[in-house]
């Protein structure tokens, strides 16, 4: 999933407003973020097979210390203590930590069975959503509109720049899922890894967001 990860996390900001939004977003993308420069590395791994999955023609096939239950465990819990031992903020620890674990919950829907339970054993979980591209986008697309509208009217824009951080945001964000649900297959795995490292892009424009929109009667804290 893409904005599946990202209406998840700004949902969260209702639930834990105190946190800002790009810390939000980065819970909520964790794993992937960890995954490709992993892949980089060498250490984990994918492959291009385009009609692997109707959405992605890509075949994670080796991914136990980002994407295995186990880690996923350690990656939330570790996530959720540095938030806490920086902030002393105990709700925020708790989303961000459970933000984490969503990105899992929403990979297992829609994965084929490649997600690993504990790294070293052979056995995969996945529900397959991806088989679909229409079933996939009506409930990623779902999921993400519905966020967008919640955040929207959580929160309020203090001037202009506040109207243009977060629809500008929403419309890039929409375009680029459209775009993948084309299923063309990239050039090779390095640009999927360095596209995804651009996503950090994505928590700079959130950050913008968190400046220039408010929550009323919150002050915003890292
Ligand atoms: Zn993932």
């Amino acid at each position: 999933m893409f904005t599946g990860h990202f209406a998840v996390g700004l949902a969260a900001k209702k639930l834990s407003p105190r946190t800002s939004l790009p810390v939000l977003i980065v819970a909520a993308m964790l794993l992937d973020l960890i995954y490709l420069p992993l892949v980089l590395l060498g250490i984990e791994h994918m492959a291009i097979e385009p009609g692997i999955t109707a959405v992605t023609p890509l075949n994670f096939f080796y991914y136990p210390f980002s994407h295995s239950l186990l880690a996923v465990l350690f990656w939330a819990g570790g996530f959720g203590f540095a938030h806490y031992f920086f902030n002393r903020h105990r709700t925020g620890a708790l989303v961000v930590g459970l933000l984490v674990a969503s990105h899992w919950l929403l990979d297992l829907v829609s994965h084929r069975p490649d997600l690993p339970l504990v790294p070293g054993v052979e056995y995969f979980v996945g529900l397959g959503l991806w088989n679909s591209v229409a079933m996939t986008a009506v409930v990623e697309l779902g999921l993400f509109l519905w966020a967008v509208r919640l955040y929207g009217n959580y929160t309020r824009r203090d001037s202009l720049a506040g109207r243009v951080s977060f629809w500008s945001f929403f419309v890039v964000l929409l375009i680029m899922q459209l775009m993948a649900y084309q299923g063309k297959p990239p050039p090779s795995v390095e640009v999927v890894a360095w596209s995804g490292i651009g996503s950090w892009l994505f928590i700079l424009w959130a950050l913008w967001i968190e400046k220039t929109r408010r929550v009323p009667g919150m002050r915003p804290r890292l």
